[in-house]
């Protein structure tokens, strides 16, 4: 049976890299029939910061990646927020004690610090480990008795691992066999003084509760795989396969991509707005891009399908989906891509769904108009739009009638016989009864032919009395949609300007 988890800290907004952690563990569940999980680990109650979670469970389910069970969605595991589990690790780090494979220490910052500091002194670095241990308070160098004084009487304790020494071999489903020797590691601490487990401990005891098959997540904790292996021996539980996941690099330059690459460069790093302090953040949904087409950039950051295929449904993406197909090396993040994305996902969007979207924004200045007829304009102009949001600028001609003219193009395109040909066109307007696109462009092209006069003579007037400047869709199409009289009534004002 696949469990897979995702497992963020609610330390502020999702980043990008965590939703496409989140979307690799979803299809990999998916594909093979199995369980995605949502956990919290809020165990560094420093690190915490509020709206955090709330955030993470919004942002997935956005995108349309809903988990199976976790906070909110209890299934047999619950708890799923590991501070509700607080009583349940320290169980386990006290196993750890009893197998000889942790230990108290007493060390204060303080002491610790200062051995940092002759070490550095002497030009070496201070490790707590096999080298070093002894030399430092805790139930390895201690006698019995003064331990069991110091705890009876309530001294502060870390428990700390008793970290192995040998070359230690360990498989990752990205990366291969990789090896360590671990004579270069430190005793992590499992349990802090605050009766709190660190990530470490409560990571894997809940993977093993919560019978998690395969753990896929970061490259950045691949430098914890060896502990955690050795924590899964440790207890005598099998562990679950590993896949640790290629970063997500800055669009240009080196390292991973951040926070403040997307405020230089103006684009967004997380799903949804977010607000730090005062500072506001937009998020993709804000931008106005689509979720799929998120999930779709997404998942070829770091997979590809083998084809040259680019646009996927989820469930294509289910399907083709998997681990073999991850690559080691990091994946660069390009804003144009994301771009490209969301203008192929807003064609296949239906007229009616676009127009829906649209109305809002014209609400919003003020015009009302059909949604039928913001269906014909959204139809018109949608080619050429990356967002939404871009309808306005390509089509505010068709809801208000020009109020300046372009001035280079007026000079060039008005001649001394251009109002007598625009009144003999307003005539055969008005003529027109069937009052649509094709009609009328016979009618119009039927008269410029009969009268011998070229299209450069009519048509780029007739552009700049419609639209006010030489752009927008096929003429006759905005004759069409804006009506008789108001075609009638630009083309009476451009004549009124140059008259
Ligand atoms: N809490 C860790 C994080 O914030 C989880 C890492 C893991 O998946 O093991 O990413």
């Amino acid at each position: 049976m696949v469990r897979v988890r995702f497992a963020p800290s609610p330390t502020g907004a999702l980043h990008i890299g965590g939703v496409r952690t989140a979307l690799f563990n979803y299809l990999f569940a998916k594909k093979y029939g199995g369980d995605f999980l949502l956990r919290i680990e809020d165990t560094d109650q420093t690190r915490y910061v509020e709206g955090a979670e709330q955030y993470i469970i919004e942002a997935l389910n956005w995108c349309g990646i809903p988990f199976d069970e976790g906070v909110g969605k209890e299934g047999k595991h619950a708890p799923y927020r590991q501070s509700e589990r607080k009583e349940i690790y320290k169980k386990y780090a006290d196993e750890l004690i009893q197998k000889g494979k942790a230990y108290y220490a007493f060390d204060s910052a303080e002491d610790l610090d200062n051995q940092r500091k002759e070490y550095e002194s002497a030009g070496k670095t201070f490790i707590y480990n096999w080298q070093t241990r002894l030399q430092l308070k805790n139930s390895l160098s201690l006698t019995e008795e003064e331990v069991k004084q110091r705890l009876d009487r309530g001294d502060e304790f870390v428990i700390r691992f008793k970290m192995p020494e040998e070359v230690l071999k360990m498989n990752d489903l990205i990366r291969g066999e990789v090896i360590i020797d671990t004579k270069t590691l430190d005793d992590k601490v499992l349990f802090k003084s605050d009766g709190m487990p660190t990530y470490h401990l409560a990571n894997i005891v809940d993977d093993h509760l919560m019978e998690i098959s395969h753990v896929i997540r970061g490259e950045e904790w691949l430098p914890s795989l060896p502990l955690h292996m050795l924590l899964y021996r440790a207890f005598g539980w099998e562990a679950p396969q590993f896949a640790h996941l290629p970063l997500i690099l800055k669009p240009v330059g080196n390292g991973k991509l951040s926070k403040r690459d997307g405020i230089k460069l103006g684009f967004p790093v997380f799903p949804l707005d977010w607000t730090e302090g005062d500072a506001p953040l937009k998020g993709f949904k804000g931008e106005g891009y689509f979720p799929e087409a998120l999930v779709n950039f997404l998942a070829l950051l770091g997979w590809n399908p083998g084809t040259d295929q680019e646009i996927f449904s989820l469930n294509e993406l289910i399907e083709l989906f998997d681990l073999e197909r991850v690559h080691k090396a990091g994946a660069r993040f390009d804003p144009e891509k994301i771009k490209w994305f969301n203008h192929q996902y807003l064609q296949k969007k239906s007229d009616r769904e676009l127009a829906d979207d649209f109305s809002k924004i014209l609400i919003e200045k003020g015009i009302s108009i059909a949604t039928d007829k913001v269906e014909k304009i959204v139809h018109l102009i949608k080619e050429r739009a990356t967002f939404v949001s871009d309808f306005w600028e390509l089509g505010s001609y068709f809801f208000q009638k020009p109020s300046v003219y372009d001035d280079k193009a007026m000079k060039k395109q008005w001649k001394e016989n251009t109002a007598q040909i625009l009144t003999e066109v307003a005539q055969i307007i008005k003529e027109t009864s069937n009052f649509s696109s094709v009609p009328l462009e016979e009618a119009v092209k039927n008269h410029i032919t009969e009268k011998g006069y070229s299209f450069g003579q009519v048509m780029p007037p007739l552009r700049l009395a419609l639209v006010g400047e030489m752009k927008g869709v096929h003429i006759f199409d905005i004759m069409e949609v804006i009506g008789k009289e108001e075609t009638l009534q630009r083309i009476e004002a451009i004549k009124s300007i140059n008259g």
